[in-house]
């Protein structure tokens, strides 16, 4: 290598160490920026800002595309920087606000505890012989925790709408009498102190997870709620949508992976399994997956139900009908007893329960 050369390389090699200085001097300080401006930290007009400022002064050869490009890939990452920043905010929810796992008990059921919990019953209340049917056998096999919808949010004005209060109070009487925790979907604000009286948690199904108004209003009671994700919710607007209860004062909130819109025509949605760890890990709330609604057929319920519970689900969610064929909603996914006692068998030998 010519002297000259050599002296020109260790000249660059300077230039690069000051460049690095300046670009950790300039981390510092955007980083006091972020700090000072906490929620809303460097923002893209900021950016728009200080890139037109130095293509106005820019003495060149660099040309201005150049100059834009590099310094708006630097700001890149304080922009980035803001995003964290948020995600940092101590949300209720967040296991950043609280380190522990929230576990909550009711009667003799811990829902993210050390056990699973399973969570079974019919799509609707049909009758009280129905219900009474499943919840025997149910009790029976074990299983402490029966669901059935009331108030059906259907996707047709035309089909079965659910028993309303009548079949509240089926549930309660058959819960009562076979002994078990109760779980039933309200829709409404105006649906709750009734609810109360006859269910132990109350659900907000998928297509109410943004009912902000129903979501503060459950906030204000003391109820259990089990929140359904979205049909199309991020994770980030699902555990948002908890934070609205917890906000509200009501800290006894589980969430339940129902399975999200794709493309996939296989299954009726598509069962998210990384949500499980991942709510495990950002949240302190119990996290389950309805293994029923994120597939919407039989077949594959056990294997997804395994999965659920490997990935650090606390629980599952699956319906179960005496004569599936002749419920009044969600015929296809339904299982009969004797099917769901093959499920239940599948997860107790692989050591689940
Ligand atoms: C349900 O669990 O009864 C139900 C309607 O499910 P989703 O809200 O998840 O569609
Ligand atoms: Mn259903």
């Amino acid at each position: 290598m010519s002297e000259k050369l050599q002296q020109l390389q260790s000249q660059l090699n300077g230039i690069n160490r000051q460049l690095l200085h300046l670009l950790n001097e300039q981390a510092r300080t955007a980083d006091k920026i972020v700090r000072i401006k906490e929620n809303q930290g460097i923002t893209e007009a900021d950016v728009q800002q200080m890139v037109n400022g130095l293509t106005s002064q820019n003495p060149g050869p660099i040309d201005n595309d150049t100059v834009m490009y590099l310094f708006r890939e630097m700001f890149h990452i304080y922009l980035k920087k803001k995003k964290d920043v948020k995600t940092e905010q101590k949300l209720l929810v967040s296991r950043r606000h609280k380190s522990e796992d929230t576990i909550i008990r009711i009667k003799h059921t811990e829902f993210g505890g050390t056990s699973h919990v399973m969570i079974a019953g019919p799509c609707s209340i049909e009758s009280r012989d129905q219900l009474l049917t499943v919840a025997a056998a149910l009790k029976n096999a074990g299983v402490t925790v029966l669901r059935g919808g009331a108030f059906k949010p259907r996707t047709s004005p035309y089909d079965f709408q659910g028993l309303g209060v009548e079949g509240l109070k089926i549930m309660k009487e058959v819960a009562d009498e076979v002994g078990m925790v109760t779980i039933s979907e309200i829709m409404s604000p105006s649906q709750i102190d009734t609810a109360a009286r006859y269910v132990d948690i109350f659900q907000i199904g998928a297509r109410n997870m943004q009912n902000f108004d129903l979501l503060k209003a459950v906030g204000q009671t003391g109820q259990p709620v089990l929140l359904k994700r979205g049909l199309s919710a991020t994770l980030e607007e699902f555990i948002l949508a908890a934070e609205y209860i917890l906000y509200n004062g009501n800290d006894r909130v589980m969430l339940i992976e129902r399975g999200i819109r794709t493309f996939e025509k296989w299954t009726r949605n598509t069962l998210d399994i990384s949500a499980v760890p991942l709510l495990k890990q950002e949240t302190h709330l119990p996290v389950l997956v309805d293994v029923s609604h994120a597939t919407g057929r039989k077949d594959i319920l056990l294997s997804c139900a395994k999965a659920a519970l490997a990935a650090g689900a606390d629980g599952v969610m699956v319906e179960v009908h005496p004569n599936p064929q002749a419920s009044r909603s969600d015929a296809n996914q339904q299982i009969n007893i004797d099917e769901f006692n093959t499920f239940w068998k599948g997860l107790r030998d692989s050591g689940f329960f």
